[in-house]
């Protein structure tokens, strides 16, 4: 094995601060020295992937690099007694694909720590369509439901187009809760109506009046995914006692907002990391998403791309346009 290469997309930093990828052949040799290697059946792309692809330091350090926050495969050598040769795994998030050589590859090789036996109910494939935005959007549901009930009011879901907006959308369609959905792009009315948000409001509209100390309580709980003058505008306008889960930055990572909301209305900020959350916790998810939070549309919404230069490099340019709908799938077996 040890002269055996794999197809990966590698990002390369050709002068100071300018990138350049290509899809190429990496020695085995080369993934780092950690116990399980796994081959890698099928990706996904999130945002964080973009931003590793395009060189950005807060996401990835040290170039050449293969980027992929998830992947899912089968575990080919393993030094790790909890994981044997021919098991299906998923591992995402913790570092992989930011300082890790990760999923965008056909081979890995990470700590069994990192490692999940796939989700009993889903196929490799169907758990990379959700992937860690997936993930993300199950984590926040689970603190949702835990907290809010189901006739407490709408829950409003921001950047709602996108990966983890979308699956938040499903799932929280699929509890029973009314969900308005906040996105930019008015074309995928009938994407959030069937995914299950009738109620699709504008960023304009969102944003109506973010200037005033506090807004019409109308949101029992909202998952943003966006940041900035968006997430505040949402936490001003939710309801007495009612949860916003922060889970990203698409937007903006800045905050800017008074404590009015918490001080006069109770309202909790909760947060979601999916990268190094308790394992424990992600199981619970994986598990749910596969069973009692299985959702039917993913495939529907989900285009699938190969590990080919031209289909990645529009996707990347999509996530950072903010024009993705729905997710996308990296099929490494071809
Ligand atoms: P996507 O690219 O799939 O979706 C992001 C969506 O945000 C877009 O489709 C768009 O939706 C909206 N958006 C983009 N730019 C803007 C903008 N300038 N203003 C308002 N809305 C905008 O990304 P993901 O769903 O994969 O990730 C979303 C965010 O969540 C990212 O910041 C990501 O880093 C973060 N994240 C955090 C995780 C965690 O563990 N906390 C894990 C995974 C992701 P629309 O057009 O419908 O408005």
């Amino acid at each position: 094995m040890s002269n055996q290469t794999y197809r990966a997309l590698l990002v390369e930093e050709t002068a100071p601060d300018v990138f350049a990828r290509r899809v190429t052949d990496r020695p085995l040799a080369d993934l780092p020295d950690h116990p399980v290697l796994i081959r890698v059946a099928c990706s996904s792309l999130n945002y964080k992937d973009a931003l590793s692809a395009t060189g950005h330091r807060g996401v990835t350090r040290r170039f050449p690099h293969t980027p992929g926050i998830d992947a899912a495969g089968t575990v080919v050598a393993s030094d790790d007694p909890r994981w044997q040769p021919g098991q299906e795994v998923i591992v995402t998030g913790f570092v992989l694909g930011m300082n890790t050589p990760g999923g965008l590859g056909q081979f890995i090789r990470v700590p069994g720590d990192w490692v999940l036996p796939r989700p009993e109910h889903l196929t490799l494939r169907e758990a990379m369509r959700l992937g860690t935005a997936g993930l993300t959007a199950g984590l926040a549901v689970l603190r949702i439901t835990g907290e809010i009930a189901k006739d407490g009011g709408p829950v409003l879901v921001t950047g709602a187009t996108g990966g983890v907006g979308s699956v938040a959308v499903g799932l929280l369609s699929k509890l029973g809760y009314r969900v308005a959905a906040v996105s930019g792009k008015p074309e995928a009315a009938n994407h959030l109506a069937r995914l299950g948000a009738p109620e699709l409001l504008s960023r304009e509209e969102a944003l109506a009046g973010q200037e005033r100390p506090l807004l019409r309580p109308r949101w029992a709980a909202v998952v943003d995914t966006v940041g900035g003058s968006m997430l505040a505008a949402a936490i001003k306008a939710t309801r007495p006692a009612g949860l916003v889960v922060a889970c990203g930055n698409a937007a903006s990572s800045e905050l800017p907002l008074n404590v009015f909301p918490f001080i006069l209305r109770g309202v909790t900020l909760a947060g979601v990391d999916s990268a190094t959350g308790p394992l424990d916790r992600r199981a619970e998810v994986w598990r749910r998403l596969g069973e009692e939070w299985r959702l039917e549309d993913m495939e529907a919404i989900t285009r699938t791309v190969h590990l080919e230069e031209e289909a990645l490099e529009a996707a990347i340019a999509a996530i950072l346009a903010g024009g993705v709908i729905g997710r996308t799938l990296v099929d490494l077996e071809r």
